[in-house]
């Protein structure tokens, strides 16, 4: 199976349990189908009312077949195809946790510090939580202003970053309310 064809199916599982994320979950699930089938750029626009902005459809195409970075990209940036990431991934190590970035393109994981933003490496940096959210965790940087979900694994079984992310919209209202912006926006433009 496609890594598209298991996000849709992860996605809508998310859907059936997360009622404020719904509505961005289906229309990622229905993006995926369409990418899973190799679909043409009209069949995309076809998903929005409006004729989708030309970034996201290209971010959509590109998606399938990510290209390698023309140089070394930096710690913070995927070593496969140098795009930055979508989500944190926390993985159970000694006593606490390894964190890993997930790619907003090509999905492919690399570990990287715990301590400093994932944007502009400053120090500066806080987690939030929400009680409907467990295994969600919100990395801010006050430096940058910048915000980036954290997904703990072991509590999130079948975790995919790209869909899982989407479901922490709670998360999301609470980091724009407090004027911090998403270091990559999801395919669902949040
Ligand atoms: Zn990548
Ligand atoms: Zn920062």
């Amino acid at each position: 199976m496609s890594r598209f064809a298991q996000r849709a199916i992860r996605a809508r599982k998310l859907a059936s349990q997360h009622t404020a994320a719904a509505p961005s979950l289906e229309f990622f699930a229905a993006l995926s189908d369409l990418q899973s089938k190799n679909a043409s750029p009209d069949a995309y626009a076809r998903l929005t009312p409006q004729p989708p902005p030309e970034e996201w459809l290209s971010r959509v195409m590109e998606e399938l077949q990510p290209s390698p970075p023309e140089y070394a990209p930096s710690p913070n940036l995927c070593p496969q195809c140098g795009s930055p990431p979508q989500a944190g991934i926390l993985r159970p190590q000694g006593d606490g946790h390894a964190l890993y970035l997930a790619c907003a393109l090509c999905r492919h994981e690399w570990a990287f510090s715990r301590k400093i933003c994932p944007n502009c490496e400053s120090e500066n940096i806080s987690f939030a939580t929400a009680e409907s959210l467990p295994g969600y965790q919100t990395l801010t940087c006050d430096a940058c202003k910048v915000y980036l979900h954290l997904l703990e694994e072991v509590k999130l079984p079948g975790c995919i970053p790209e869909a899982d992310e989407i479901a922490a919209q709670p998360l999301d209202v609470w980091a724009l309310e407090n004027g911090y912006h998403k270091l990559t926006p999801n395919l669902v433009g949040i």
